[in-house]
């Protein structure tokens, strides 16, 4: 543990700023839709104008990124984010009707986003700039300040980041801090109004643990093993061609990416041999080296190769793509298929965040149903199917954070995304982020001819009766 504490000076300066921001939060509590909207615009203009730089610095941390990923996952779908924001934050501003039980008509209930105050953000490095930026953008239209602490396994992209926004922010607006695991484990214990942490489970734990010292509340969106489930009536080439996009991109390390598929035993092999294609159909001699991205450092590639040889060591039948033109050295890691694998192996243990694809068979959809719900509620849950039968029997039924029905990933993206149980709490995205980042407070609103002295003492006979008569109506 020591090794994980920051030194003292670090640890004053940044709880020092965070007080200097709460102060400055308590002398302007809840900041017009003009300064929120205002605030928004120069994160959009400062992102823009960081673009390439950003791109060529996740590049470089990854060794090799596919700058076209690079440019639609981590600047356009920030940049959406930002901008829905943007427009959206008036309307989800306003007071918000409520219904007030019966019995304590004509009151009316009001329900008032407010500020939580300042922010504080942990985020992971796999999409470095979408998940910094993207629940900045939604703790700014919620009308927060905002401390931002990205990864220190993409030290180019936070550091120009951290950059970016010294350029476009007040540091009493939003400050970005950059250092290891040292510095997030002092950030994670600073008395934050709100505490969102993007990355592993095991961290997420300790965040809470630090979090709740302070009584800070928390949202941790987290990873997992997400299960893909080919269904008995799938369409065999559409689902490889989807579900070897989702596991590939990226270079496997996306946090909702398909962790294993389950598929019917007895289309096991030909589903096997027909994502391979699809794999190889995406990466093409010509351009795979362009379009694959490497792993983020050489200990993750280590980590897949020893999950992949312990797999060999047990017998494993593994298909592997080492026939792709990808380079290792750019820490380009061959995607491999591993079919029927032992559920001891690592690969069926731990998350893979990487391009190996566990292929499990099933005999039947109670079993394959059964298997799932035996582990921890994953981040994502995915069902092939031409089947609204069998669809709907999988989503009705699993316990996942998000779905996606004949598709993978999208849905992180698209709709309001979070976890549950292991995979995390709470959610962001659209209006879901700006409430995740307010205070959702309740008014009530009383008018001066109302019924309520009919309770109060001296209770008489009448009182009692009404209050009988009370307890029949509720
Ligand atoms: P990680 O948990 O190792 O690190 C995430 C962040 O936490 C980094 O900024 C790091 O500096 C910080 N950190 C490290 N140790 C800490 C500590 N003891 N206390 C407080 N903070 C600490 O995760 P990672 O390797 O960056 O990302 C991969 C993981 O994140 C995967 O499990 C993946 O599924 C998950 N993930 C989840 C989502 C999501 O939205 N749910 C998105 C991306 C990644």
């Amino acid at each position: 543990m020591k090794d994980l504490e920051a030194d003292q000076a670090t640890v004053a300066v940044m709880s020092e700023h965070l007080s200097a921001m709460q102060s400055a939060h308590k002398a302007d509590p809840v900041p017009s839709a003009e300064v929120r909207i205002d605030r928004l615009r120069r994160l959009e203009r400062a992102l823009l104008g960081a673009k390439d730089e950003l791109i060529a610095a996740m590049q470089a941390d990854f060794c090799h990124r596919s700058a076209f990923e690079a440019d639609l996952a981590d600047i356009t779908m920030t940049l959406g984010e930002i901008r829905e924001n943007r427009k959206s934050l008036k309307r989800w501003m306003k007071p918000r009707r409520v219904g007030v039980p019966k019995h304590f008509l004509p009151a009316r209930g009001r329900v008032l986003p407010q500020p939580k105050g300042v922010a504080g953000i942990i985020a992971p490095w796999n999409y470095p700039v979408h998940l910094a930026i993207g629940p900045l953008a939604a703790a700014l239209a919620a009308g927060n300040r905002a401390m931002m602490k990205p990864s220190e396994l993409s030290p180019r992209t936070s550091d120009r980041m951290a950059r970016m926004i010294a350029e476009a922010f007040d540091p009493l607006e939003v400050t970005v801090v950059t250092g290891g695991p040292d510095v997030a484990v002092a950030f994670s214990a600073l008395p934050f109004d709100h505490l969102m942490f993007t990355g592993s489970t095991k961290v997420g734990r300790m965040v809470a643990e630090a979090a709740a010292r302070n009584l800070t509340p928390v949202t941790l969106e987290l990873g997992g093993k997400s299960p893909t489930i080919v269904g008995e009536s799938a369409d065999l080439a559409y689902s490889s061609q989807r579900i070897a996009l989702g596991k590939t991109a990226n270079g496997g390390q996306t946090c909702v990416a398909p962790d294993y598929v389950l598929v019917p035993r007895a289309l096991m092999a030909d589903f096997a041999e027909m994502l391979a294609g699809a794999m190889r159909k995406l990466y093409p001699a010509e351009s795979a080296g362009r379009d694959y991205t490497g792993l983020i450092s050489e200990r993750h590639f280590a980590r897949l190769q020893s999950m992949l040889a312990e797999a060999e060591d047990a017998g494993t039948q593994i298909i592997r793509l080492d026939d792709l033109a990808i380079d290792p050295a750019r820490r380009q890691f061959a995607p491999a298929l591993i079919l029927d694998p032992d559920p001891g192996l690592t690969v069926m243990q731990e998350e893979i965040f990487g391009p190996l694809l566990p292929i499990v068979p099933y005999d039947s959809r109670a079993e394959a149903m059964a298997y799932v719900a035996a582990r921890p509620a994953p981040l994502a849950l995915y069902i092939f199917t031409d089947s609204r039968e069998e669809r709907d029997a999988w989503m009705e039924k699993s316990l996942s954070g998000g779905a996606g029905v004949n598709e993978t990933c999208f849905h992180a993206a698209a709709l309001p995304f979070g976890g549950v149980g292991e995979s995390g709490m709470g959610a962001y995205r659209g209006q879901r982020g700006f409430d995740t980042f307010s205070h959702l407070k309740s008014v009530f609103y009383q008018p001066k001819r109302n019924g309520a002295f009919l309770f109060d003492p001296p209770i008489t006979d009448f009182k009692r009766r009404i209050a009988r008569m009370l307890q029949r109506i509720v």
